[in-house]
C-alpha cells in the first residue's frame, strides 16, 4: 500500500474505546477516560476509558468465575488450541486495521507494524494453540505399591501488564501461552499503546474465548497496574516494562498474596566487536540493533564495544547507517525509524543525550529532536564516540535512538565492560574464531546471547534476561511453565 492509502485507512479505522471486561465492553464505574494524542503528528485520536481499582475488581471476579467453573479451564486442550487458532487467523484477516492502530498509537513505521508485529502476533496465538493439546505429565517409579503423578495445573487467574513499545507482540507473548494452559487472564495496556490490542481482545471473542476469560483493559499503571499487582485473588503477574516498575511489582505481591511474579525489564545491551569479524555486517547489525523501532527496545544494542585496532572502520560504517536510519513519516512505507512514543519520551531522550554533552562527549553523529512530520515527536539517531563506560550514557537505559561506543583491547577486558552494567538482557558477538564465539558466550552474563547477529529469535527459543533485567523469559515451551503449577498426587495401592 502507499502512504495515501495508509493515511486513508487511518482516517477510517474507529479505535474500540471501552473496558473489554470478560467478553462485553464496558464503561468505567467511576468513568475515567484519557484522551490520546498521536505521536506521528500530534493530531487527537480521541479519548479511552480508565479502569480503577474497582473495574480491576470486576475483572478478577470474572476471570475467577470462569476459571472456577471451568468453562476454559477444563476444556479439553486440544478445543482451547482450536480457539487460539481460529484467533490467530482473524489478527491475520485484521493485519492492515491492526498495523495501522500500531502505528498510530506508539508512531513506529507502518512497514514493521504491519511486516513484523502482527505476523509475530498471528504466530504467537497459532504457536500456542498448536502446543495446548501436546503437553504431557510425568508418572514416576516412586515405590511399589502406589502410583505417583506429577501433573501440571493451570495456576488461576493471571494479570499481565505491557508496556508500549511492541503493543500486539508482549501482550501476545503473555496471552497465548497463559491461555493455552487453562488460565483466565485480566491485560492492562501501557496508557501510551491503548487501541490495537482492544481490537484484538475483540477478535478473541469473536473466535471463541468464553466470556469472563479475558479482560483488556486501559487503566494508569499506579491505579489499575497496582491494583492487579495488590490483588489477593491474582494467582500469577507476568509483567513487561521498566526496571524501576518491576521492583514495585515485587513490593505488591509481598504486600498481597505473595502471587508469583515474573519480569521482563529493561537493557543496556552490548554488540562486541573482535577484529577477526565480518566488520561490515558488524558495524551495520550494531546500528541497526540501536536505532531499529526508534531504539525504543528492551533489547536494544545501546553499547558498541569495538576492539581499538578495527575502531575507526567500525566506526565509519556506524556512522553511515545511523544517516541511513534518520526518522521518517511513519505512515510512509519506506521510513526506516517512525516517532518516539511521545513528547515526554522524546524530551526524555533528549535530556541524557544533553547530559552526556554536560558530561564532555559530543555526538559524532545526530543528537537533536527532528520533524519530518509537523507535531510528530522524533529524535535522529545518535552516536556518543569513546564513551567512558563509566558514565550514565553507557550504564543506564535511555530508551532511545542512542548509541555509545567504547573501545577495547583484550577479551579480558570485552567481558568486563559488556557485564559491567546492572542489567542482563541480551549481548552480541561479532568474531569468525568458532572458539572465541563460544568462549566469550559463555561468559556473558545475559538471558539471549547472539553470535554474528542481533535480535534473531523465532517461537521456539525463550526471550529474557538475567541481573537487573528480570527473569521469567517469554516465548518457547518454557513461558508455559510460567502458568502452570506441579502437583504429586501419591496413590496409595491397597489390596
Ligand atoms: P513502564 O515500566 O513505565 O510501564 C510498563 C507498564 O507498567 C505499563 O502498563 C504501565 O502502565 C505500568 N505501570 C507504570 N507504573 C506503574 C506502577 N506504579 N504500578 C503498576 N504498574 C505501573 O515501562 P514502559 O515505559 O511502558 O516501557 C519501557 C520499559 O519496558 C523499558 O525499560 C524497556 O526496556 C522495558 N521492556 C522490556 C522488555 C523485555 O522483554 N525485557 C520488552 C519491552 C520493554
Amino acid at each position: 500500500m502507499t502512504k495515501a492509502n495508509w493515511r486513508a485507512l487511518a482516517d477510517a479505522v474507529s479505535p474500540r474505546r471501552q473496558l473489554f471486561l470478560g467478553g462485553t465492553w464496558q464503561d468505567p464505574v467511576a468513568g475515567g477516560s484519557l484522551s490520546v494524542r498521536s505521536p506521528i503528528d500530534g493530531r487527537s485520536l480521541g479519548d479511552v476509558a480508565l479502569a480503577d481499582e474497582h473495574d480491576v475488581d470486576r475483572a478478577v471476579s470474572l476471570a475467577r468465575g470462569a476459571f472456577e467453573d471451568g468453562r476454559w479451564s477444563q476444556l479439553p486442550p486440544s478445543e482451547r488450541g482450536a480457539t487460539l487458532v481460529r484467533w490467530s487467523q482473524l489478527c491475520a484477516a485484521a493485519g492492515d486495521e491492526l498495523a495501522v492502530l500500531v502505528s498510530l498509537e506508539m508512531g513506529k513505521p507502518i512497514t514493521q507494524a504491519r511486516n513484523v508485529d502482527v505476523p509475530a502476533l498471528v504466530k504467537t496465538l497459532r504457536w500456542y494453540g498448536e502446543v495446548a493439546d501436546k503437553l504431557v505429565d510425568e508418572r514416576p517409579h516412586s515405590a511399589r505399591d502406589a502410583v505417583t503423578l506429577i501433573t501440571r495445573e493451570p495456576a488461576g487467574v493471571v494479570a499481565a501488564v505491557v508496556p508500549w513499545n511492541f503493543p500486539l507482540t508482549i501482550a501476545g507473548w503473555k496471552l497465548a501461552p497463559a491461555l493455552a494452559v487453562g488460565c483466565s487472564v485480566v491485560l492492562k495496556l501501557a496508557e501510551q499503546s491503548p487501541f490495537s490490542m482492544l481490537r484484538v481482545a475483540e477478535l478473541g471473542a469473536e473466535a471463541g474465548v468464553p466470556d469472563g476469560v479475558l479482560s483488556v483493559l486501559n487503566g494508569l499503571g499506579p491505579v489499575a497496574g497496582r491494583a492487579l499487582g495488590a490483588h489477593p485473588d491474582v494467582d500469577v503477574l507476568t509483567f513487561t516494562g521498566s526496571t524501576t516498575v518491576g521492583r514495585l511489582f515485587q513490593c505488591y505481591a509481598a504486600e498481597s498474596n505473595l502471587k508469583r511474579t515474573w519480569l521482563e525489564l529493561g537493557g543496556k545491551s552490548a554488540n562486541v566487536v573482535f577484529p577477526d569479524a565480518d566488520l561490515e555486517a558488524a558495524a551495520e547489525t550494531a546500528a541497526w540493533s540501536a536505532f531499529y523501532n526508534q531504539g525504543e527496545m528492551c533489547s536494544a544494542g545501546s553499547r558498541l564495544l569495538v576492539h581499538e585496532d578495527v575502531h575507526d572502520e567500525v566506526l565509519r560504517g556506524v556512522v553511515a547507517k545511523a544517516m541511513a536510519m534518520a526518522p521518517g513519516d511513519p505512515l510512509e512505507p519506506v521510513s526506516a525509524t517512525g516517532a518516539m512514543v511521545n513528547e515526554e519520551h522524546a524530551s526524555n531522550v533528549a535530556s541524557q543525550v544533553a547530559r552526556a554533552r554536560a558530561d564532555g562527549i559530543e555526538p559524532v553523529a545526530g543528537g537533536l529532536p527532528c520533524s519530518p512530520v509537523a507535531g510528530g515527536s522524533y529524535f535522529a539517531p545518535t552516536v556518543f564516540d569513546r564513551v567512558n563506560p563509566a558514565l550514565p550514557i553507557a550504564q543506564e537505559e535511555v530508551f532511545g535512538p542512542v548509541l555509545s561506543v567504547t573501545t577495547f583491547r583484550d577479551d579480558e577486558e570485552a567481558v568486563r565492560l559488556a557485564n559491567g552494567t546492572r542489567y542482563g538482557l541480551a549481548a552480541g558477538v561479532w568474531t569468525n574464531n568458532l572458539s572465541r564465539a563460544h568462549q566469550i558466550s559463555r561468559r556473558m552474563r545475559t538471558g539471549v546471547v547472539w553470535v554474528n547477529c542481533f535480535e534473531e529469535g523465532d517461537l521456539t527459543v525463550p526471550f529474557g534476561g538475567t541481573k537487573e533485567s528480570g527473569y521469567g523469559s517469554d516465548k518457547s515451551l518454557h513461558a508455559l511453565d510460567k502458568f502452570l503449577d506441579v502437583k504429586t498426587t501419591w496413590i496409595q495401592l491397597r489390596s
